[in-house]
């Protein structure tokens, strides 16, 4: 069944409502059962009273019958005013004809004259004790013998006026503890919501808060045992996943995949970073740009797996010779690229020999044994005071690789 406003109500509300409700329902059904039981034992209990009294009189009023003494039946009958709720009383003899009647100040002649109809409804000489309730009122008749013999009968009618005054203060206190009842209800209701939509709604703010700030750092801490323990493990666990794929991915986009080092676009992002802060601190820079001297012999004559070895060989020398702080980057091909921060001429110029005489004097070792040895060219360039942008560095470096290659190679040159 479709409830468009329930269903966008916030699961807070939702359980509120389904606990508040069943509750409330629980709350009805027992108050309506004891309304119920009460209305049936505060008739009978009227009817009960109406019976004393009424045994009591047709016991007095046998005599008056016997004599058919009008008067004694009026006496007895006087003290019923006593008890205001008996409205309404007559006694016949065996005939049926009226020996005497009551009718309490409060009773109307219209009210006397149908009641008195309504009991004479009933035969003239009943067989036996005979009860009736009405919505406003209620009666008994009661046969009177005497020497085994009929010889007349007595009704008492008495309002409901008491009946319904007790049912109305019942009613009232019911409605006042229901109310309280429900009351409390309601806030256990909403206590009660708190153990299922805490989780949930926690887990919900670190899932906005993600996927607003994709910081996927925060971890869920718990030490629950139930469901939600491992719906937040679960979710932790998948947050986990993620960082680690992020940080697979962001290491696959800046590595080079053959020699480990930074690849071309990943150099170009630290060099400007570098470039931006030296021109911020007025710190000088190094560039220096490295091409492998007749590589492509070295393919030809060995293989492309053997130039693959001496390009990774390349790598772990080019590592083994900066600094903590610079970055060396494949460039494209056998052409190696390294950022030197902070650096000036002489440290720059040094760190590019001290590269080139360690190529030079290294055993390149291929997978088949064999040994060679391969040098290597290199263009520096340290950036002045005047604003150089990164690509203008580079081409410096490049045009200084390239007088180095036309200077013979195996050599260093700076622009
Ligand atoms: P020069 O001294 O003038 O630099 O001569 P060179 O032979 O090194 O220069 P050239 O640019 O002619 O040759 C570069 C060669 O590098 C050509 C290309 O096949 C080879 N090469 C480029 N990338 C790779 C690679 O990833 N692995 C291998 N094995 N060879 C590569
Ligand atoms: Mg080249
Ligand atoms: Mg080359």
């Amino acid at each position: 069944m479709p409830l468009p406003l329930f269903d966008q109500l916030s699961i807070r509300y939702k359980l509120v409502v389904l606990l508040g409700l069943s509750l409330g329902l629980g709350l009805c059904v027992s108050a309506l059962v004891a309304l119920y039981s009460t209305w049936v034992a505060e008739r009978q209990s009227s009817l009960r009273a109406l019976h004393q009294i009424a045994a009591i009189t047709s016991e007095n009023m046998r005599a008056a019958l016997a004599f058919h003494d009008a008067q004694s039946a009026a006496n007895i009958l006087a003290p019923l005013h006593t008890n205001p709720h008996i409205r309404y009383a007559l006694v016949t003899n065996e005939n049926g004809q009226l020996l005497g009647q009551y009718r309490a100040p409060a009773t109307t002649e219209a009210q006397a004259q149908a009641w008195h109809a309504r009991i004479e409804q009933h035969p003239a000489t009943p067989e036996q004790q005979q009860e009736a309730m009405e919505r406003a009122y209620h009666y008994v008749i009661y046969p009177i013998d005497f020497d085994g013999k009929r010889i007349g009968r007595l009704a008492l009618l008495a309002d409901n006026d008491a009946m319904y005054a007790k049912m109305r203060q019942f009613f009232m206190l019911q409605g006042l503890a229901s109310v309280l009842i429900l009351a409390s209800l309601l806030l256990l209701s909403w206590r009660l919501q708190l153990i299922f939509t805490r989780p949930i709604l926690q887990l919900l703010a670190l899932m906005r808060r993600i996927g607003h700030s994709k910081d996927y750092t925060p971890v869920l801490a718990t030490l629950r045992t139930d469901e939600f323990g491992e719906l937040y493990r679960g979710f932790n666990a998948m947050l986990q996943e993620i960082r680690q794929r992020d940080e697979q991915l962001s290491r696959l986009a800046t590595t080079d995949t053959l020699t480990g080092l930074a690849n071309r676009g990943h150099a170009l992002d630290v060099l400007q970073a570098m470039v931006t802060r030296a021109q911020r601190k007025h710190e000088p820079m190094g560039v220096i740009l490295l091409d492998v001297d007749h590589f492509k012999q070295i393919n030809d004559r060995h293989g492309h797996p053997a130039g693959d070895q001496v390009l990774r060989d390349m790598a772990h020398i080019l590592q083994a010779n900066i600094r903590t702080y610079d970055l060396a980057a494949r460039f494209g091909g056998e052409e190696f690229l390294l950022l030197c921060d902070g650096a000036d001429l002489a440290t720059t110029a040094d760190m590019a020999e001290r590269i080139r005489a360690s190529v030079a004097s290294h055993s390149f070792r291929l997978a088949s044994g064999q040994v060679l040895h391969v040098t290597v060219s290199l263009g520096l360039h340290v950036g002045s005071a005047v604003p150089e942008t990164a690509m203008a560095r580079i081409e410096a470096a490049d045009q200084a690789l390239y007088r180095a290659k036309q200077a013979g190679r195996n050599r260093v040159e700076s622009a």
